[in-house]
């Protein structure tokens, strides 16, 4: 029995589930178990409110399917032939997940547990701006050491997610007219892994995969969060009411591409997208290796702006400094369109936190509405390099255990 329908997820098929509304059906019982440690079939009637029977069907036909678990099995003494009270817990090894967080500049690739743990991963230097096929070729690679190394196997993947640093058909799983990567525009992501994977892919922008890990992992408890990606280029990535607000085009959240200083082209730096003012034309890892390499330093890679910048170089600190008074103009005015609760900051230039972190704060606090900032949490990012791939792990494992899906893949309709 498979959970997944081959290549695109796409919408469940109509009248997928006919478990009444209100009934908790096997996918609903399923999250029931992804949530909890373990439960005994006594926890799931008083839980659920379901009868005897109806639990043991749904936790035979889950358990069937491999996706539950027994757990410490034990006859009860004095209960004759009953069923045993042993405990079921979710299977996370009934299967991995593949996910791969591309940057500009570098990639993470990371095989999980079907929880969204990650088991192992691998990092490697990368240019996006090469293209689809050339990056996605160094993917594969990745993917098939971290099979090899877990002692798994193509057919033991039940989803692949990728982030990538451009705007996002989510649906369609392509990137649509990204600044910077060129010659990805409406690129066949499924369709090149299709050749090798059956199963689920989804695609997802980094910043919005980042800001899904820390909300997951750190800050499940606030229902807004905006994720500040400070990279090669700037981006953020914003949840809304608990989940990701990607806008009507997958373009939310571009706070790098919009303008920091005025309308007079010629005095402006020019950015990557062909525009100029941009705010990441003044504080990008680009723009800051441009400005260092002017000022006679050696920065030809984002890390190496960070190392100037924490060996206290005069001009990188100097820089830095105004990068964070820049970035704090602009995110004052995300912070009085979107009211977050916490801003997350992370990316490779969130290392140089003391430098950029001063400008940053004094700008967003002095102004934003005193309203919005009144419980306005500012922080560094805790998963760091690992956020992009934690976030794109917990989005696969939601996805692919929807609890509408999981009852369409078991025929429980
Ligand atoms: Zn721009």
């Amino acid at each position: 029995m498979s959970l997944t329908s081959p290549g695109a997820p796409g919408p469940l098929p109509e009248g997928a589930t006919t478990t009444p509304p209100g009934v908790v059906g096997p996918g609903e019982l399923l999250a029931l178990f992804r949530s909890r440690a373990h439960l005994t079939r006594a926890d799931v009637m008083t839980l659920t409110g379901l009868s005897r029977s109806t639990v043991n069907q749904r936790i035979d036909l889950l358990q069937e399917a491999g996706l539950l678990v027994e757990r410490e099995p034990h006859v009860v003494p004095g209960r004759g032939r009953g069923r045993p009270a042993g405990s079921f817990a979710f299977n996370v090894e009934r299967g991995v997940l593949l996910v791969c967080d591309i940057g500009a500049t570098a990639m993470r690739a990371a095989i999980c547990d079907l929880s969204g743990t990650v088991l192992r991963d691998l990092p490697l230097l990368s240019d996006v701006t090469e293209g689809p096929e050339a990056v996605l070729a160094r993917v594969d690679p990745l993917f098939s050491r971290l099979l090899e190394s877990s002692g798994r196997e193509a057919a033991d993947v039940r989803g692949i997610a990728l982030s990538v640093p451009g705007p996002v058909d989510h649906e369609q799983a392509t990137v649509v007219s990204p600044p910077i990567m060129t010659g990805w525009d409406r690129f066949d992501v499924r369709g090149w892994f299709a050749r090798t994977y059956d199963c689920p892919l989804l695609l997802e922008k980094d910043a919005n995969a980042m800001a899904w890990g820390e909300y997951r992992t750190h800050y499940s408890d606030a229902d807004t969060i905006l994720m500040l990606k400070l990279g090669t280029g700037v981006g953020a990535g914003i949840i809304a009411g608990g989940r990701i607000h990607r806008g009507a085009d997958g373009a939310a959240g571009d706070i790098g591409h919009t303008q920091a200083s005025g309308d007079d082209r010629d005095s402006n730096p020019a950015c990557r997208c062909g525009n100029s003012g941009c705010v990441e034309a003044h504080v990008g890892g680009w723009a800051l290796m441009r400005d260092l390499t002017a000022a006679g330093r050696d920065a030809t890679t984002v890390d190496e702006v960070v190392e100037l910048i924490r060996t206290a170089d005069p001009v990188a600190v100097s820089l830095a400094r105004a990068a964070g008074r820049v970035l704090g103009v602009a995110l004052a005015e995300t912070v009085n369109i979107l009211n977050p609760r916490v801003v997350v900051v992370g990316g490779q230039l969130a290392e140089a936190e003391e430098q950029v972190f001063a400008g940053l704060r004094e700008m967003v606090y002095s102004r934003s509405l005193p309203l919005a900032t009144r419980r306005l949490e500012l922080h560094r990012s805790r998963l760091d390099e690992r956020a992009g791939s934690v976030g794109l792990a917990l989005l696969l494992a939601d996805h692919i255990f929807d609890p509408a899906r999981v009852d369409a893949g078991l025929g429980a309709g």
